[in-house]
């Protein structure tokens, strides 16, 4: 019999399971659901917040005919009777296999009303509220990577707004010391503010820092703390942690129900240095796909490998850091900076997108990764 898969997801993760799915066996019935019909380059959600036109795709243009596309949101997962309950679809879908690539949005933990640039629906709100915008204070709460590309990408696109970014932790502090200086001049140099190792509250109009005891006049407050999964996980039993990330073993499936594995942002391996990111999300994607093939197959699964190489950071269309890594994520005195660093981060954003084209259109394996 057929085996069915389900996929749930179509980001990064979910995109390249099933592109390798259909690859390892023609016979598998594969669904993958996904709320839009429409791909969302989330690394690129900073970039169309500030007003810069990006790309659509189309899905179905980019996963084979072989795997069928639901567009519909996944409201309930029943992994005992291993059933899948979707928003306007009445009848339940039983899956033989799931793969579950949800990705992570703030929206679960944050206040709704607050701009973000996590999903393409905040950043378009954030796009909208800044259109036509000549003067004001614009504040990004967060210095992490989100933050940092976001305050870059905004001034440059809106020079006349004063742009700063807070920080409850010193800035930039895991990077090495001399991209954390090429940081700081970038930001001096753009007229980017920032406020580390403070602590903020937000108010109507304003942020007050309650080490400093200072009132920030706000216009703008934008919301970067991080990624948060949705609650579907927990409600399902399955085990979570305070991201609501569902805790997988070493080879990214879920220890009660064998049958479900996990990839992308939604993914806990407990004690490993991955971090949320399409550099992770997209081979965990190819991962789960090969470790539910060789499960169908009746063979053992493998645990999932992967090393950093290095972190590649815009700071608007011009300049760019890449900050090299050991394969355990941790920096080392090794910078690419300015327009190389811009075009080698232009580089990567375009191979995330050609990886999974690829992966679609040959007949043999085309994604690989560092191992570590
Ligand atoms: C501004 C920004 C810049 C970034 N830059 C980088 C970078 O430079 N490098 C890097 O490695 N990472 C970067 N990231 C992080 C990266 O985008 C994520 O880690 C990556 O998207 C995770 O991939 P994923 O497949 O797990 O999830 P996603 O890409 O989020 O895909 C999840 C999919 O599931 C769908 N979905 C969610 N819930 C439901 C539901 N209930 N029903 C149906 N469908 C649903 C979503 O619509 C989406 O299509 C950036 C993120 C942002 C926001």
């Amino acid at each position: 019999m057929k085996k069915k898969i389900i996929v749930l997801g179509a980001g990064y993760a979910g995109l390249m399971a099933v592109n390798r799915l259909a690859k390892l066996n023609q016979n598998y019935k594969i669904l993958l659901i996904n709320e839009s019909d429409t791909f969302v380059e989330r690394i690129r959600n900073h970039e169309f917040a500030a007003g810069r036109e990006v790309p659509q795709h189309k899905i179905n243009n980019l996963i084979p005919n072989q795997v069928e596309l639901l567009v519909d949101r996944v409201e309930s997962l029943d992994p005992k009777s291993k059933t899948i309950q979707f928003a306007s679809a009445k009848k339940k879908h039983n899956y033989d296999y799931l793969i579950y690539a949800l990705g992570s949005t703030s929206e679960a933990n944050s206040n709704n009303k607050s701009l973000a640039v996590n999903t393409r629906w905040k950043a378009s709100e954030l796009r909208k509220s800044l259109k036509g915008k000549q003067a004001g204070n614009l504040w990004i709460l967060g210095a992490g990577l989100t933050g940092i590309e976001l305050a870059t990408e905004i001034k440059e696109s809106y020079p006349e707004l004063k742009v700063g970014l807070i920080d409850k932790n010193l800035f930039a502090n895991d990077f090495s010391s001399q991209a954390r200086n090429y940081l700081l001049k970038t930001f001096q140099k753009m007229d980017i503010d920032f406020l580390e190792n403070e602590n903020f509250e937000i108010h109507e109009n304003s942020i007050f820092l309650s080490k400093s005891k200072t009132k920030l006049q706000a216009d703008l407050i934008v919301q970067s703390f991080g990624f948060q999964c949705c609650d579907l996980g927990s409600k399902s039993d399955l085990k979570v942690n305070a991201k609501n990330q569902i805790l997988v073993d070493a080879s990214l499936q879920v220890a009660e129900y064998p049958e479900i594995f996990v990839a992308g942002d939604s993914a806990y391996v407990q004690g490993s240095h991955l971090r949320m990111g399409c550099v992770t999300a997209m081979p965990m994607g190819v991962h789960v796909a090969e470790m539910v093939h060789r499960s169908a197959k009746g063979l053992p699964v493998k645990d999932f490998l992967f090393g950093f190489a290095g972190r590649c950071v815009s700071l608007g269309r011009k300049q760019g850091l890449i900050q090299m890594t050991n394969t355990r994520d941790e920096p080392n005195s090794i910078i690419i900076t300015g327009r190389l660093g811009a075009i080698i981060k232009e580089f990567v954003c375009k191979y995330t997108l050609f990886s999974i084209c690829l992966e679609k259109y040959f007949s043999f394996r085309t994604y690989f990764w560092p191992k570590g």
